[in-house]
């Protein structure tokens, strides 16, 4: 399996509008991050996880030719807004829980109407609950985790597990995670946020986890530079950054 990092920012990207920040004036490309997105090679499948508004970018950046499905892990535009330009792709099965899905048919009404537009994208809407389920022939385990109050999902992959926008994991949730090779988790910054972990309280998770590699993503600028974070994290976990591909 490999993992094709997209982006590794948060809602805003990094850098941000209009900041002069050290973070944001930096001129390490790891310190430019678009919005958090993931492209999973497995058996011949390639598999979206999210799909915001630097997806058309991603795909480009990438030179991705083919998407067999995209999942959703919740309904905020850095996740979802991107899926108008899936169009290109033909029909794409999109697999989000029936509440994220009646988001996006609300969020676009021109695709999902009776007499359909020309040359709308054509998205195939597949409601999925906390059961696993296959694309292809590559079994999907969605994880509940909590973003503030509203009720998310991550998802395993294998021996990969990508959970972003956590606030709170629960003791079954943390069941479905045992014996990962990575975790793939959210961090926002080193100050606290109602509905994302700090830095500190991600790498508590990471070790309860205990993944053999855990990879840090979702930052916003107040994380700090790239090579500055990397180096107050323990072995075996790292910051992420955009275009980095790993094999598991
Ligand atoms: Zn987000
Ligand atoms: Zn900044």
């Amino acid at each position: 399996m490999k993992i094709v990092f997209l982006g590794t920012g948060t809602s805003t990207g990094v850098p941000q509008i209009a900041c002069k920040c050290s973070t944001c004036t930096s001129l390490d490309p790891k310190d430019k991050r678009l919005r958090a997105s993931v492209l999973v090679k497995v058996d011949n499948s390639q598999i979206l996880i999210d799909c915001g508004p630097d997806f058309r970018s991603q795909m480009l950046n990438n030179n991705v030719e083919f998407l067999s499905a995209v999942l959703i892990t919740h309904e905020h535009y850095d996740h979802i807004s991107g899926l108008d330009d899936l169009r290109p792709f033909g029909e794409v099965n999109i697999f989000a829980e029936d509440r994220v899905c009646s988001v996006i048919k609300l969020n676009m009404p021109y695709c999902f109407s009776e007499n359909l537009y020309p040359g709308v994208p054509t998205l195939k809407i597949n409601g999925i609950t906390d059961m696993c389920f296959e694309i292809n022939s590559t079994n999907i385990q969605p994880i509940r985790i909590l973003h503030a109050k509203l009720p998310i999902f991550g998802y395993r992959i294998a021996n990969m597990a990508y959970l972003t926008d956590v606030k709170t994991i629960d003791e079954n949730s943390y069941q479905l995670l045992k014996g990962l090779d990575v975790l793939i988790l959210n961090a926002l910054r080193m100050k606290e946020h109602i509905a994302h972990i700090t830095l500190n309280e991600a790498i508590e998770i990471a070790l309860k986890i205990n993944a053999k590699r855990t990879f840090f993503i979702h930052f916003s600028h107040d994380i700090g530079k790239h090579e500055d974070v990397q180096k107050l994290l323990p072995q075996n976990m790292f910051l992420s950054y955009d275009n980095l591909e790993i094999t598991i």
